[in-house]
């Protein structure tokens, strides 16, 4: 008989803050697996896009053919979590930027830098809906973007001064923020449960 935890969360791992999330993945005692090719997405049952520079993200996604093969993997169910330039991978639009590949799997615009240039960082306790629960976060935003439009099937989980900042479609979510550099595991929990929701129906 499998664990119920017996799930491995990977955490792409081309570029960006992805250590953080590797360790805050093992702090919830879970197994963490980078992903940085096709045969160790295969081996996951759940990915974590992490934060760093998502034009160069995605100029690796689409040498190391993972672009087409995370979009297989989320299109059949896998949760996928992007946070900040994760997020932004995982959008259908970016605004003011037409040319810039994505992966195109939840169905919102984001802009890119948009609480302002001036402004690299800042952070700030938010509420978040967690279903059962609504809950302070404490969320870091670095030169973060935030959504600008959702479509009918995306659900608001958090905003932060009228700005739409974390948003979930079935088994996608990204926030444009970064808990993996606080102490607050529920945003990661949260795709834990996801995980296991999405290895027992796939067996
Ligand atoms: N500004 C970055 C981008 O647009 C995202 C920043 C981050 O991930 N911390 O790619």
């Amino acid at each position: 008989m499998k664990e119920k935890n017996d799930i491995t969360i990977g955490v792409l791992a081309l570029q960006g803050d992805f250590e953080a999330h590797l360790k805050t993945v093992q702090r919830l005692g879970l197994p963490a697996k980078e992903v940085r090719t096709l045969r160790d997405l295969e081996q996951v049952d759940a990915l974590i896009l992490p934060g760093g520079e998502s034009t160069t993200i995605g100029k690796l996604l689409a040498r190391t053919g993972l672009d087409a093969a995370i979009r297989d993997r989320g299109h059949a169910g896998m949760p996928i979590y992007g946070t900040c330039a994760g997020m932004i991978l995982l959008a259908h639009t970016i605004e003011g930027r037409p040319e810039q590949p994505t992966l195109d799997l939840m169905d919102i615009a984001v802009a890119r830098n948009a609480f302002g240039r001036q402004i690299e960082s800042f952070e700030a306790d938010i509420p978040f809906d967690f279903g059962a629960e609504i809950v302070p976060v404490r969320a870091v935003f670095i030169r973060a973007p935030y959504v600008t439009q959702v479509g009918p099937n995306v659900q608001v989980l958090s905003k932060f001064q009228d700005k739409v900042v974390a948003v979930k479609q079935g088994n996608l979510l990204a926030t444009a923020f970064h808990p993996e550099l606080t102490d607050n595991l529920r945003i990661h929990a949260l795709l834990a449960e996801m995980a296991r929701n999405y290895k027992a129906d796939t067996g």
